[in-house]
């Protein structure tokens, strides 16, 4: 059995790169089993997902806590935490963007990156948030072998829309050949961060459960949600008209008008990036949170 975990952001592709590569592994012949995990469901929070891979029928139900690979997709998932628990002898698939971490390509047997940022500049153009996720399987195909490059190339039109079935296509073929691929044959046991612990007997049956809180609005209001952001939207005012579109299209309500200038309350924005793709002006900008 071959497991991988995938680490990502809202908005990349993380659980379609996930989806692409089971359903290539089933092109193959073979028997995957995908799960993904959502954090907060929204654009721009971490995102994972996991699938197995095998020539048997997976019937393993539980979390993968020690996998052959693991893909981080985007630069700002911090390594000592999406590297829990990788095997030494595995696979680290990483996508460097202006990060390279050189401690990783000590601790793992194959370390394969890509700046898959740039790529998903060039091939999608400026976004918000990098579709970084088809890249990084691309990667992924030069590092392993458990899926083929034609199955994938063969299913991922069942996951991107046909006008962008060849932007995709070219991401995939971008991600492959532009992938730095290492090998550290000093690496051969051990893990190169210690696997997260799980043990059943934590978990208690629903009816030993504390009753939980109630939340009321006040709250809510407490709970100051913008500090889960990853990027914050950022207002060019001279580029800006005024035009009033990023205030009803925000789906947290916190864009408004004040003397003629658009303003966000950052406490509460999630950073989602809808406001910078829909304005007509191209004024708003999605910055890194420092
Ligand atoms: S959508 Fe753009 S141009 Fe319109 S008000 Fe918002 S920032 Fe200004
Ligand atoms: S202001 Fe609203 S639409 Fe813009 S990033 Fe924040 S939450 Fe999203």
């Amino acid at each position: 059995m071959f497991e991988i975990s995938l680490f990502g952001r809202g908005g990349q592709g993380i659980v379609t790169a996930a989806s692409v590569i089971a359903d290539a592994a089933l092109h193959d012949g073979r028997y995957p089993q995908k799960m993904p995990v959502y954090g907060a469901a929204r654009r721009g929070d971490t995102v994972k997902a996991f699938v197995r891979v095998d020539t048997e029928p997976v019937l393993l139900r539980a979390p993968i806590l020690t996998p052959d690979c693991v893909m981080i997709c985007d630069a700002s998932i911090p390594l000592h935490d999406a590297g829990r628990g990788l095997r030494a002898s595995g696979v680290l698939v990483l996508n460097d963007a202006g990060i390279p971490d050189v401690a990783a390509r000590a601790g793992v047997r194959t370390f394969c990156c890509v700046d898959a940022n740039a790529v998903s500049r060039e091939v999608f153009g400026p976004l918000p948030i990098p579709l970084t996720g088809i890249i990084m399987v691309g990667a992924l195909l030069r590092a392993v072998s458990v899926i083929g490059e034609a199955s994938v190339r063969a299913v991922l039109g069942r996951y991107v829309s046909r006008d962008m079935l060849e932007k995709n296509l070219r991401a995939l073929h971008e991600g492959f050949t532009r992938a730095r691929l290492e090998s550290n044959e000093k690496a051969e046991s051990g893990y190169l961060f210690a696997p997260a612990a799980w043990d059943d007997a934590d978990l208690l049956p629903y009816q030993e459960l504390s009753p939980g809180p109630v939340f009321t609005p006040e709250t809510l209001v407490d709970l100051k949600t913008g500090s889960w952001r990853s990027k914050r939207p950022r207002i060019d005012a001279a580029r800006c008209r005024a035009c009033g579109r990023c205030r009803p299209i925000c789906p947290e309500g916190v864009v408004w008008e004040d003397n003629e200038e658009m303003v966000i309350d950052y406490d509460y924005c999630k950073g989602c990036g809808i406001c910078a793709r829909e304005c007509p002006c191209e004024a708003i900008s999605m910055v890194e949170e420092q």
